[in-house]
């Protein structure tokens, strides 16, 4: 953990108002929460100081709405979901930076919550604008920064707030994120297996550099396997190839040599859509006209042997197109080996958005040490050990 991060237990909460930045960005469709998981890791953070006597007001944002007021991306399906399962009377103002919303701040009573509407409502949020931060800081007497998910951003409502409104400190989700992800910068039991997919290498070219060197193995697979292939030569078909990261990849395995381990077979198809015939083929031999949707069952086996026998796993990226049932194979028997792994005593993180929803998918959230709520975040902070947002609150 960053040693000098102010930390929740330290700040005075009695009868304070407490501007939470929590990460509700959740997937919502006709208007309802699709899943809660974000909403619920919120709790221990809420109930802390409900507890304490603070009164939590909280600002949020959720999708990409452009900086003006858009309702289909509005925080108001929240203001249930989080009343119900938290159990405590949940009030909601808009705009989030309007005097309406500072004087519901002042008016809330002990054990009640305030939500506050879409920060990207506004323009001035993604730009960290400083007048906009000045007048989020007027809804609270300290500001509490629990948001891991956003923590690589420097918003308004992350880090621009905390020029204006002291003390600002860590909520408890952050603390047990940096716990889990510290342990695998520190000095991770070997062997350390990192298991990487998912779509694009471009985004997580740092990620890779970081674990070239802390690694014992690194497994490749998802999209992101695709374009590895094809820097070794490969034709790929209509596969999902990075064309502009194949330099790149040709690089990274010049270095690595047998620490990165590519796909052995393949599952490909002519497409994902459902009904699709699919079929098992090696990687040179990928049909033209078909791409590849999955890693194969040697892959599977392969790999799942190797994450059985870690003593750390961390894994980001889906090892396929795993929203079809078709495609999920290779994803599954990943997180069943996770899953394995850890009840052998080995310590598993799973980090990124789709990599958390899949292991939820195949119901073994709970069967792994840690499941990141930071897609984009924990990513960063595991190849680089710092993020601006926590920056923000260190030594405020
Ligand atoms: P995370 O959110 O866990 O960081 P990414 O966003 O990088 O993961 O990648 C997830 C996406 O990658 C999923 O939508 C999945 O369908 C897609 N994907 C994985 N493998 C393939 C593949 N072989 N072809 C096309 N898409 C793939
Ligand atoms: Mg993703």
């Amino acid at each position: 953990m960053t040693s000098s991060l102010r930390q929740l237990g330290a700040a005075d909460l009695s009868g304070k108002r407490a501007l939470v930045r929590v990460d509700y960005n959740v997937p919502l469709a006709d208007g309802r929460v699709q899943d809660s998981t974000r909403i619920e890791a919120s709790y221990p953070t809420l109930d802390y100081l409900a507890e304490r006597g603070a009164r939590p007001v909280l600002l949020s944002h959720l999708g990409r709405p452009g900086g003006s007021p858009d309702s289909r991306y509005s925080l108001l399906p929240v203001v249930d979901v989080l009343a119900e399962g938290i159990g405590r009377p949940v009030l909601f103002a808009e705009p989030a930076d309007s005097g309406e919303a500072v004087e519901a701040s002042r008016n809330l009573r002990d054990g009640e919550i305030l939500l506050l509407e879409n920060t990207r409502f506004l323009p001035g949020e993604t730009r960290n604008d400083e007048e906009l931060a000045r007048r989020f800081a007027e809804l609270g007497d300290l500001f509490v920064n629990d948001a891991f998910g956003t923590t690589h951003r420097a918003h308004a409502s992350t880090v621009g707030v905390t020029r204006w409104l002291s003390p600002a400190v860590a909520g408890l989700l952050i603390e047990r994120e940096l716990l889990a992800l510290g342990r695998l910068r520190g000095n991770p039991e070997a062997p350390f297996v990192v298991a990487l997919g998912g779509a694009k290498i471009s985004d997580k070219i740092d990620l890779l550099e970081g674990f070239l060197s802390r690694a014992d193995r690194i497994l490749i697979g998802g999209a992101m396997a695709n374009t590895f292939l094809s820097a070794r030569g490969e034709d790929l078909g209509d596969s999902l190839v990075e064309e502009t990261a194949r330099d790149t990849a040709a690089a990274l395995l010049d270095r690595a040599g047998a620490k990165i381990l590519l796909p052995v077979d393949l599952v490909v198809s002519s497409g994902p859509e459902a009904g699709a015939e699919a079929r098992v083929v090696v990687p040179s031999e990928v049909p033209s006209g078909t791409m590849a949707l999955d890693i194969g069952p040697l892959t599977r086996d392969l790999y799942g042997e190797i994450v059985s026998s870690a003593r750390t796993f961390f894994w980001n990226g889906p090892m396929g197109f795993f929203e079809r049932e078709a495609f999920a194979e290779g994803t599954n028997a990943l997180a069943a080996a996770a899953a394995a792994a850890t009840s052998a005593g080995a310590f598993t993180v799973i980090g990124g958005g789709d990599s958390a929803a899949a292991v939820r998918r195949a119901g073994l959230a709970t069967a792994v040490s840690h499941v990141s709520t930071g897609g984009g975040a924990s990513l960063e902070y595991l190849a680089e050990g710092s993020l601006p947002g926590l920056d923000a609150l260190e030594g405020s």
